[in-house]
């Protein structure tokens, strides 16, 4: 990485801290929310991505759907490609929550591998963060997002086989959290 690209990224770094401003983690921690796109782009680096807009795109994954961010802007600022990345995974807001939680299973086949990077990185961060951190979800709530996350990740996957191990080793441990919960 060069120093226009880490440039780049600090950037990134900075524009989604402004953006998620105020707002947190789920659970009693109040973890600032903008560690979890930290996280999701960190895990994509981890496991060997060097592609500056994919990390970018791993940083700014929730700004549309939680912020309000229009996608104009990310391409304004970002340029084209880091907008359309954001734009295959953010939810459909104004869709209800589960038909949402249908379509990610859905449509997962049809996103670029790039969206399936992020998708993926996106279900360790949050199974990782519902075991770091305390969450007031019971059982079958935790277990019911695990089985949704492998439904998820099912369509995703075989992109990147460091990052499909690390998605597997973290569903064996939060299978065992969940049993000794
Ligand atoms: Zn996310």
């Amino acid at each position: 990485m060069d120093q226009d690209d880490a440039g780049r990224l600090l950037d990134v770094v900075k524009y989604a801290s402004e953006k998620h401003a105020g707002q947190f983690r789920k659970g009693s921690a109040r973890i600032p929310y903008v560690n979890h796109p930290i996280a999701v782009a960190q895990l994509l680096s981890e496991t060997g991505t060097t592609d500056i807009d994919l990390l970018s795109a791993a940083l700014l994954h929730d700004v549309v759907e939680d912020t309000g961010t229009s996608i104009e802007e990310i391409v304004s600022f970002f340029g084209i490609r880091v907008a359309s990345i954001v734009k295959e995974v953010s939810d459909d807001m104004s869709l209800p929550h589960d038909k949402r939680k249908q379509f990610q299973v859905d449509n997962a086949r049809n996103l670029s591998n790039e969206a399936k990077l992020i998708r993926i990185a996106d279900k360790v961060s949050n199974l990782r963060d519902i075991m770091a951190y305390p969450i007031d979800w019971d059982t079958d709530a935790k277990m019911a997002y695990a089985r949704w996350a492998e439904e998820v990740v099912a369509g995703c996957r075989g992109i990147n086989p460091a990052l499909d191990i690390v998605f597997e080793e973290t569903m064996e441990k939060f299978n065992t959290f969940v049993l000794s919960d």
